[in-house]
Parts: structure tokens; C-alpha cells; sequence
């Protein structure tokens, strides 16, 4: 029997006029704002290295990066996607797949999702990663635009 665990996690990040976006793997260039952060700001990237830990057990990024780390200042959503996925392979997981949604009002996921679960699931190591968006019809903070927020689930596999 192999033992299976699902977990799930949310990030969400403060808009900035001027700062470059990055979201899901990806440079967005026709975006006016980006997300603010210690990191590139990559929501949906986060959301998912936390809903990887939480099934594997491993603790949560603030715990496994440090929020302050200066080794991670700046590091892109890919490159902290491929470190947990490594540190999940070296505990014997193999992740089964990946969904992603984000919650903004821009960009729109959908334009450019074939590019975005690509760039996803490479970083993982080919895993399939499903990616969607929606908007908080104009409500709280996703709706006025202050910021943009993810939810990933991911489920995990280990014989
Ligand atoms: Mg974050």
C-alpha cells in the first residue's frame, strides 16, 4: 500500500505600482503593478510550495526558506518550486499533481495558462499542474486591487 496525503496553501501578496509582475512562472510585462515581497512575489508559486510541505509534512516556506534569509532575497517562484520538490523527493514523495487558482483582478490566467502550467510543472520536474483564475467581483482586497491572492492544493504519493 502506498500512502497518499493531499495538503493546501494560500499565499497572498500587496500590489506595488512599478514593480515588475511575476505570476506563475512567468513575467507578465504589460502589467503596471507587481507584487511586493522579500521574493519575486510569485502568489500562485508560493501557494503551491506550501500546500506541498503541508501534505508532506515538511512544515510551511517561512519555516524551510526564512522570511528574512538574504540566500532566498529576491529568489524566483521557479527556483523555490524546484527546492521543495526536491526536498519532498528526498523523503521518498513523489507529488501525483498540482492545482493552482488565483484570485485578481489582473492578469488574466487564462490568456496564457497552457505557458503558466508549462512553466509550473517544469520547475517540479513535469508534474501536472492545473492552473485557473478568478476575480473577487470587486470585494476586499483582490478587489480593489490592493493585492492578489492563491490557492493550491497538492497531493502526494510515497510507496
Ligand atoms: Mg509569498
Amino acid at each position: 500500500m502506498s500512502e497518499l496525503r493531499v495538503g493546501n496553501g494560500v499565499d497572498v501578496h500587496p500590489l506595488e505600482i512599478g514593480r515588475p509582475m511575476f505570476l506563475g512562472g512567468l513575467a507578465w510585462p504589460e502589467e503596471t503593478s507587481g507584487c511586493a515581497g522579500h521574493s519575486d512575489g510569485d502568489v500562485m508559486a508560493h501557494a503551491i510550495c506550501d500546500a506541498l510541505l503541508s501534505a508532506a509534512g515538511l512544515g510551511d516556506l517561512g519555516a524551510v526558506f526564512g522570511v528574512e534569509d538574504p540566500k532566498w532575497g529576491g529568489a524566483s517562484g521557479a527556483t523555490l518550486l524546484q527546492e521543495v520538490a526536491r526536498l519532498l523527493s528526498a523523503d521518498g514523495w513523489t507529488i501525483t499533481n498540482v492545482s493552482v487558482q488565483v484570485i485578481a483582478n489582473s492578469p488574466k490566467i487564462g490568456k496564457r495558462r497552457d505557458e503558466v502550467q508549462q512553466a509550473l510543472s517544469k520547475a517540479l520536474g513535469g508534474v501536472p499542474v492545473s492552473a485557473a483564475g478568478t476575480t473577487s467581483d470587486g470585494l476586499g482586497l483582490t478587489g480593489r486591487g490592493e493585492g492578489i491572492a492563491a490557492i493550491a492544493t497538492a497531493l502526494l504519493e510515497r510507496p
